[in-house]
């Protein structure tokens, strides 16, 4: 591998002081694979730099994820254990700030029943979604990516450098280079976002209207509360600014659950997990997701939109031009970090409730209550054509152009 050690110290710095934003005194939870150890130690030392107190490291592995799925019972991996449960409690009293290292192999779960995996996934995050809600907007997170060699392998299964090229390719969307100040280019980065964010709030629309020729035309209604956000977020126990993912490009909110119509074409394969979706679209008629079509992965993207009440309603509509750097690298990552940040998406499934006024403050219920769509799963789908428009439709009935050609018109 020919990255430099210098580039690899600039990335390891970039995630900890502008991603996560490490605060003297903090508590730092990393998850990062165990074949990254030299990467982790990259990051924990640069932490410690920062002034954190602990920091404390959950190795993931998806050997042996995909061992477990393989071998034991549903039953067995469906459990939350005690200790889990406990670790989740303690979580909720320390709010560390936490740093995840994306590595994963996007085929590591290939071989395994779709049902089984999405059953487990679906009991345990019942068990665990009062200590994510409890958590959530109270500490600050980040979530980068590291290559491993059998992502690179997926995204480039032809060349002997896969791993130079995925490499290069993360380096792009981050904005590190040898001869840059990727802290600087991240502030110029985020304020243009910030900038773009605070003139959608500005123009208050009532609802958006997109259409493509690929058959995307689709109507949906906002929260009038609602605000646009990007880039950034601030942690309100202690004002620190932090981006949660890097690579971002997307300016997002969530719109009224159960309020749309019509039919969205997905212009990129979804990854869910582990497996492909292909050349799908989803229609809805009064909020929900009523039928879908795939060429690939049919039965997955029906199983995906009937986890739960709240799978079949949208949590989230984003704004990300064509040229965005991600787009611009030209291939599928298998991995939403980077396909997310590709074009304009919809998710199905949960809604932020930090983009209502004191959403922090608010219950998941209080926030549904509100147009915020709540659900066990959260699911982007690209729908960033090259011809897209997105038009903002005012209260008074105004129609003002935000998007052209796929791009900020
Ligand atoms: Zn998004």
């Amino acid at each position: 591998m020919s990255i430099s050690q210098h580039l690899l110290q600039k990335y390891a710095d970039l995630i900890v002081r502008t991603g996560a934003n490490v605060q003297p005194g903090q508590i730092v939870l990393l998850t990062i694979a165990v074949e990254q150890h030299e990467f982790a130690a990259m990051v924990i030392e640069a932490c410690y730099k920062a002034g954190a107190k602990k920091v404390n490291v959950d190795w993931t592995s998806d050997v042996q994820s995909r061992l477990n799925y393989l071998y034991a019972e549903q039953e067995t991996l469906s459990r939350v254990l005690p200790w889990e449960e406990a670790k989740m409690k303690q979580m909720v009293e320390d709010l560390p700030c936490r740093i995840f290292i994306e590595s994963e192999d996007p085929d590591a779960m290939k071989e395994i029943d779709p049902q089984k995996l999405s059953d487990v996934t679906q009991s345990r995050a019942k068990v665990m979604k009062p200590y994510r809600n409890a958590i959530e907007g109270k500490h600050q997170w980040v979530i980068a990516a590291y290559p491993s060699e059998k992502w690179a392998k997926k995204c480039f299964p032809e060349d002997d450098d896969a791993m130079d090229k995925l490499w290069e390719a993360i380096l792009k969307t981050v904005r590190v280079c040898e001869d840059n100040d990727p802290v600087a280019a991240w502030k110029d980065h985020t304020d243009f976002i910030e900038k773009k964010a605070a003139w959608l709030n500005e123009q208050g629309f009532a609802s958006l209207r997109y259409r493509s020729a690929n058959g995307t035309d689709f109507r949906v209604d906002l929260i009038p509360e609602a605000k646009w956000e990007g880039a950034g977020a601030t942690n309100p126990l202690n004002d620190a600014f932090y981006i949660p993912n890097m690579p971002t490009e997307e300016i997002f909110t969530s719109p009224m659950a159960g309020k749309c119509e019509g039919t969205l074409v997905a212009v990129k394969p979804l990854s869910w997990n582990s497996q492909l979706i292909e050349d799908f679209s989803i229609t809805f008629e009064n909020g929900r997701a009523v039928s879908c079509r795939a060429a690939r992965g049919q039965e997955l993207l029906e199983r995906m939109l009937k986890m739960d009440e709240g799978a079949s309603m949208l949590g989230e509509v984003a704004l990300v031009p064509k040229e965005s750097p991600v787009n611009q690298c030209g291939f599928l990552f298998y991995e939403t970090l980077f396909d997310e940040n590709a074009c304009c998406h919809c998710a199905v499934g949960m809604g932020f409730k930090e983009v209502l006024p004191n959403g922090d403050d608010l219950t998941m219920e209080e926030a549904q209550k509100q147009g915020i769509n709540d659900s066990i799963i959260h699911v982007d789908f690209m729908v960033g054509s090259d011809d897209l428009s997105i038009d903002g439709i005012c209260p008074d009935g105004t129609e003002v152009p935000i998007f052209r050609d796929g791009t900020w018109a």
